[in-house]
């Protein structure tokens, strides 16, 4: 970890012109949501995650971390519980592609040449896909600026995941505000777990189909799709840590740093 300031909100404007000029930094955008995750973890756990994977990344590469979008996508109720929770606040995907469509472009504009779009929440990963390439379609081929898109969980290993997971991985889908989610946030935001919240009850069964309108019966009324029993924040550092390390390492050989 340096001591560099790494969050654009808190530069002035002409530090972080100086910055993109002189240094050529990757800038991060998280992409996060404001969605229920259990009565154990925060509403805002999906951004505060992207956002705090994507600091520990740029400490590694010397990047700026810009906000996160911090409304997300549709909740759906197979992967994030669903629309019928009181506090899930969620965009239409058309809201989402727009938004990253028009900081992507503000970002070309600024003279970023490497833009990476951590993603932390499921549900968002097409949209953001399309936003990102609308924004490549607006500013044309002659733009120097490349974009990294990830979920961020998928740099997790085989091996940091069987360390994690002793009994079995039940798939990212299921893993909303349970071992990974809650692990991560003792890790980083200890202050905002309450562990002795955690439901006790088993994992959600899910037919393989949706159903709309949902039918809310299927998800666990605590929100939890798979038990958060057997997180902590030692689980939370060594993935939070090979996430970033890896992550910062695919960031040095894509944009040849
Ligand atoms: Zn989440």
């Amino acid at each position: 970890m340096s001591d560099i300031e790494v969050r654009m909100d808190r530069m002035s404007w002409v530090t972080y012109a100086e910055r993109i000029k002189q240094e050529k930094p990757p800038v991060f955008l998280p992409v996060g949501a404001l969605e229920q995750h259990g009565p154990h973890l925060p509403l805002g756990t999906d951004t505060l995650l992207s956002t705090s994977v994507s600091e520990s990344v740029a400490c590694r590469v010397n990047g700026i971390v810009a906000p996160a979008l911090a409304y997300g996508y549709k909740s759906q109720p197979k992967c994030g519980g669903g629309q019928h929770f009181c506090g899930t606040t969620s965009l239409d995907a058309q809201s989402i592609i727009s938004a990253v469509r028009d900081t992507v472009r503000e970002f070309a504009r600024h003279g970023v040449d490497k833009l990476v779009v951590v993603v932390g929440h499921y549900e968002n990963q097409w949209f953001v896909t399309e936003g990102i390439d609308l924004a490549l379609r607006d500013i044309g081929s002659s733009s120097p600026l490349r974009v990294m898109r990830t979920e961020y969980w998928d740099f997790l290993t085989e091996a940091t995941l069987t360390k994690v997971f002793p009994d079995g991985f039940p798939g990212f889908a299921l893993e909303h505000a349970a071992v990974m989610e809650t692990s991560l946030m003792l890790h980083y935001h200890p202050a905002l777990v309450r562990l002795d919240l955690i439901p006790r009850e088993p994992s959600a069964d899910f037919p393989p189909y949706d159903m709309y309108p949902p039918h809310t019966e299927w998800v666990p009324p605590s929100g939890v799709l798979s038990s958060a029993l057997g997180a902590d924040a030692i689980k939370g550092k060594a993935m939070a840590e090979q996430v970033a390390d890896d992550m910062a390492a695919a960031i040095r050989r894509e944009f040849n740093l």
